[in-house]
């Protein structure tokens, strides 16, 4: 009985905090305290009324003035979630849909995955009893296929709608449809079968819409009118305004302390180089506050981790009060959350972080701002039909955006990595990505949600006729659509219904077909992540080396394979040895010493299993070939057909599709071959012009595997 639980209270200790009242309580004080004292709490009253009048909202605020985490809540709790509806807020990035989720139920005192919960691709976090939920803007559109009249919604905001990512344009085209739609709906609950139209008028037809059996089961739940609220950091709220007809806006003030910004005096060569001299700089130099360093992917965050823990342990204990932490998307949800905490007493924090920081994430305790001025952008070339990550200067409002982000808590500092000069020449602001991106994905789910015309589609900004085109043909030569741009049944159907880029979908259904997919799961997936091999710059012979027990001769895709494989079995066998050290542990060790990415490959693994679900959903069949790899290769040309390319005289190779001059990038197994035709999945746009993720095929097999492409070419 001594060990019994007695009732009453019970106090709780948590690592936090080092104030000594229970501090279970104190936490949830401070939460309140803090939700009371941000700027939007003042405003509650007035922005319910506003949503309570209007069909659609436009809201400006400064970033981290409360929009994102205050603004859902306010309207559960003036009741827009009754009838059991939930609220969906949309993000451009995952990181930040998680976060936020995490924060709201926090906020909330609830069970993440309850009342709040987030579903970002290949992670679901909800349940029936979610009522907030946010996601992501690409995981909203693919909602709309199932549920075309996002009917479970009566709320749904668009935010950071100032980052104009191509998902947040279709969207909002989408939206304004359906809300149009369920409006009509109200007044005449009668009718069935609406078509969509490109410009957001209603067309009655009989049954050619797929929308129709879930039309039906609406009228069984009653559509209600929906409300739609597009939040924004840019105060020029005038396009959204004018594309919503005049919809009105309004402005949320937040709270700036002023920042202090310099430019170095010299351009500099290396950024990465002078993002670490200038956080040393700042934390010999500057009183106590955190620094927020803005870099471009995984990639680089990770490479500066590793240089500034290598340059503290050169320093004098004393000295070495500076404690690192990443965010960005690729990164693990469980640990997304860390960079939140904050550092040990008596240490500064280091935030690496992508462009989630600029406006997507507030994260407390920023006091200083280093800015490299660069940001890794897509950017299309609709002629050649090849698009590419590249690392681009930003925007002014970007820069302006990520200095503000040292003034949040009192007065800051932003060091930016350039001249003033070079200031200047930057754009005002971003182009929206749907101007520089292939459409392929975003045009197949439009056709899939019953959007015939996409020529007439309503975008707030209009892609070029050009890369409309472009993307159009794409999706003909994979055959998602017919000649007469119809979506195809079942191969048009089935790739809409992956959440992946069309042509994946298409390398899976035909693996099925190749009796490949265990293989080719395995390869879309792997290829899903940001770089498996990790290679860092002091360390490059040593990492290739070791890459070498894991390479194929026949290219990168089986390389990733083998990686993808012996990491499985290792944790298979560790499982089955009771007793012994955790399998994720011996797994990070077996990475650390195969120079792999582990974070990346948990994801990849995470990847693999969710799309495996949807390809057994499908009925697709999956079975391995075995040894019989050239199965797998004949697979990839069959689908990547339109990546393939031919050597030329010189050594270099030339894309068969684009007509552009490429070469093998240095971490491909097959750097050094010679193989006469190859396909690749990834072109990478930097001084030079290369492609990575090659595999040798057989010339031949292209005129057999497509002949459509390849039998009309020379
Ligand atoms: P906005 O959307 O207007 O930019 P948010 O609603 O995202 O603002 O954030 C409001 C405040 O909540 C910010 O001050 C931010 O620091 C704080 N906040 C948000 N998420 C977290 C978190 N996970 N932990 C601690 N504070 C957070
Ligand atoms: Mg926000």
């Amino acid at each position: 009985a001594e060990s019994q639980v007695p009732n009453g209270s019970i106090s709780f200790k948590n690592n936090r905090n080092n104030n000594n009242k229970p501090s279970f309580f104190s936490r949830k004080e401070k939460i309140l305290e803090h939700r009371k004292s941000l700027p939007i709490a003042s405003v509650e009253r007035r922005l319910v009324e506003e949503v309570k009048k209007q069909d659609v909202l436009i809201i400006v605020g400064e970033t981290g003035s409360g929009k994102t985490t205050q603004i859902p809540q306010f309207l559960f709790d003036s009741g827009f979630c009754r009838d059991g509806k939930a609220i969906g807020i949309t993000q451009p990035r995952r990181v930040a849909a998680v976060t936020v989720a995490k924060r709201v139920a926090e906020e909330c005192g609830v069970e993440l995955g309850q009342k709040v919960g987030y579903s970002i691709r290949f992670e679901d976090v909800t349940s029936s009893s979610t009522r907030i939920k946010y996601m992501t803007d690409g995981l909203l559109l693919r909602e709309a296929l199932l549920d075309p009249y996002l009917s479970r919604y009566s709320v749904v905001i668009v935010d950071e709608a100032h980052e104009r990512t191509v998902h947040t344009d279709v969207l909002l085209g989408l939206l304004k449809e359906v809300q149009n739609v369920r409006s009509k709906y109200i007044k005449d609950h009668t009718s069935v079968g609406h078509k969509r139209a490109s410009n957001g008028t209603i067309v009655e037809k009989e049954n050619t819409n797929p929308c129709i059996g879930v039309l039906k089961q609406c009228q069984g739940r009653k559509l209600s009118p929906l409300k739609l609220i597009i939040m924004s950091a840019s105060l020029d709220a005038r396009i959204f305004s004018e594309y919503f007809g005049g919809a009105k806006a309004v402005r949320v003030l937040g709270r700036q302390f002023p920042v202090d910004v310099f430019y170095t005096v010299e351009p500099q060569t290396d950024y990465l180089d002078s993002t670490i001299v200038t956080i040393f700089q700042i934390h010999s130099a500057e009183v106590s506050g955190d620094i927020l360093v803005f870099l471009t992917g995984q990639e680089e965050i990770e490479s500066v981790e590793k240089q500034i823990h290598e340059n503290l342990q050169l320093l004098p204990e004393e000295k070495r009060n500076m404690k690192t932490f990443t965010i960005f998307s690729s990164l693990p949800s469980e640990q997304q959350m860390r960079v939140f905490a904050p550092a040990p007493a008596g240490f500064r924090k280091v935030i690496l972080a992508t462009n989630i920081a600029e406006t997507s994430v507030t994260i407390p305790g920023i006091k200083y701002v280093i800015d490299p001025g660069v940001v890794k952008a897509r950017s299309y070339d609709p002629v050649k039909g090849m698009e590419s990550l590249i690392i681009v200067p930003t925007s002014k409002a970007q820069a302006t955006q990520r200095s503000g982000r040292a003034g949040r808590e009192g007065p800051g500092k932003c060091f930016r990595l350039y001249p003033e000069r070079e200031y200047e020449k930057l754009e005002d602001s971003t182009k929206p990505e749907i101007k520089r991106c292939n459409l392929s994905n975003v045009i197949l789910q439009l056709k899939a949600l019953g959007v015939d015309d996409i020529f007439g589609f309503d975008f707030i900004e209009k892609p070029s006729r050009a890369s409309i085109k472009k993307s159009l043909e794409e999706l003909i030569l994979l055959g998602a659509l017919s000649d007469e741009l119809k979506l195809s049944d079942p191969v048009g159907r089935q790739m809409a219904r992956l959440p992946l880029d069309p042509v994946y979908s298409k390398a899976l259904i035909l693996a099925s077909q190749f009796k490949c997919l265990d293989e080719m799961l395995i390869a879309v997936a792997m290829l899903s992540v940001e770089s498996i091999f990790y290679e860092p710059r002091e360390k490059l012979d040593e990492a290739r080396t070791a890459k070498k027990c894991f390479a194929s001769s026949e290219g990168d895709h089986l390389t990733l394979i083998n990686v993808y494989r012996t990491s499985i079995e290792l944790l298979e066998k560790r499982k089955s040895e009771v007793g012994k050290e955790k399998p994720e542990k011996i797994l990070r060790k077996w990475c650390k010493e195969n120079f792999i990415n582990s974070r990346s490959l948990r994801h990849a693994r995470d990847i693999h299993s969710q799309i495996r679900q949807h390809v057994e959903q499908m009925g697709l069949f999956i079975s391995s070939c075995g040894d019989d790899t050239l199965q797998f290769r004949r697979c990839l040309a069959a689908a990547f057909f339109l990546n393939a390319a031919l050597k030329q005289p010189d050594g270099t190779y030339r894309a068969l599709a684009s007509r552009e001059v490429v070469q093998i990038h240095p971490s491909s197994v097959l750097f050094r071959t010679k193989a006469d035709c190859i396909i690749f999945n990834e072109f990478v746009k930097t001084t030079n012009k290369y492609i990575r993720n090659i595999t040798i095929i057989d010339g031949f097999w292209l005129t057999e595997l497509a002949p459509h492409y390849y039998a009309k070419q020379d």
